[in-house]
């Protein structure tokens, strides 16, 4: 039995304070209901922008409580499917996106999809990449929007978050509250406009536990990869971060020095930005898992 979560379970913050929607057992998948980052505000192309409600953007369905979880153990997440609607919206505006000085006012444009395709214009349609722009747990001793990315995972923009994609979120307070949404039909690393091609749509998840692992930042992990995320206000610190923690999670497993760690990151590793336009930036560092497999890697 796969369980349900309808999107009128939403959060705008992640935090220890929010009731449930659910409860699941770890090991099972769970389908939720998502809105689109401006709760589906924007439908048409002539809905006018000063009547979006900015204290609703970036809603993520849940929080489901994981049976079991505490601090310190992480939630092995597996994206099982991202279903979409059928039309995608993109804004961006003054002070919003890496242009947004150069912008006035707002400017929308709503994304027909048809045939696995995101209609832009009559001349460029994407190639639908379903990603997850939102998916993280309560933070500790805070609340933080559903806008920020830290260290819970949250608004981590980060392309990888696919179909197939395991996200491993630590947990940092009982029973995790894991939340998701914000789902982009199509988006490139960096977001510049503040925006992917925004959708709603259903998330199928499946949820296990890893015990004390005790993880300081989300991982993302593909048929391929391992990769670190990391957030932080300026973009030289988040990519720091990201491989200063690959570097960390690499020796404490292998044994290999520093030198030798920076060598393999340097020669088969890739550093990569995944947003730049949320109030913290995100940057990743992947390295294939053949190269650590090489030096008999495992995450647990
Ligand atoms: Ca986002
Ligand atoms: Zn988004």
């Amino acid at each position: 039995m796969i369980h349900f979560v309808s999107k009128d379970h939403h959060i705008f913050k992640f935090s220890a304070k929010k009731d449930p929607a659910l409860t699941l057992n770890p090991g099972k998948s769970v389908r939720l209901e998502t809105m689109d980052c401006f709760s589906d505000q924007i439908q048409k192309p002539e809905d006018r922008l000063e009547e979006v409600d900015w204290d609703k953007i970036n809603p993520a369905t849940g929080p489901v409580y994981i049976a079991g979880s505490k601090k310190g153990d992480a939630l092995k997440v597996t994206v099982e499917e991202i279903k979409i609607n059928d039309q995608a919206v993109m804004l961006t505006g003054k002070d919003l996106g890496v242009l947004g000085h150069k912008l006035e006012g707002f400017h929308s444009k709503v994304l027909p999809i048809k045939g696995g395709k995101a209609v832009f214009d009559d001349k460029t349609a994407f190639a639908i990449d379903p990603m997850i722009g939102v998916i993280g747990v309560a933070p500790e001793d805070k609340e933080i929007n559903c806008g920020t990315p830290d260290v819970h995972g949250g608004n981590m923009d980060t392309s990888l978050i696919r179909e197939n994609a395991v996200v491993y979120l630590p947990v940092w307070v009982e029973g995790g509250l894991l939340a998701a949404g914000d789902l982009h039909a199509v988006m490139g690393d960096g977001e510049v406009c503040v925006s992917g091609a925004e959708v709603s749509g259903e998330i199928q998840l499946n949820v296990a536990l890893v015990k004390e692992l005790n993880l300081p930042t989300p991982l993302v992990e593909n048929e391929q990869n391992l990769a670190v995320i990391y957030s932080h206000k300026s973009l030289d610190e988040a990519v720091t971060g990201a491989v200063e923690i690959m570097e960390e999670l690499i020796k404490g497993k292998t044994g290999l020095s520093t030198a030798e760690i920076a060598m393999l990151l340097s020669a088969g590793g890739q550093v990569s930005i995944s947003q730049v336009v949320d109030p913290l930036k995100t940057a990743r560092c992947e390295i294939p898992k053949w190269i650590l497999d090489n030096y008999g890697f495992s995450l647990y």
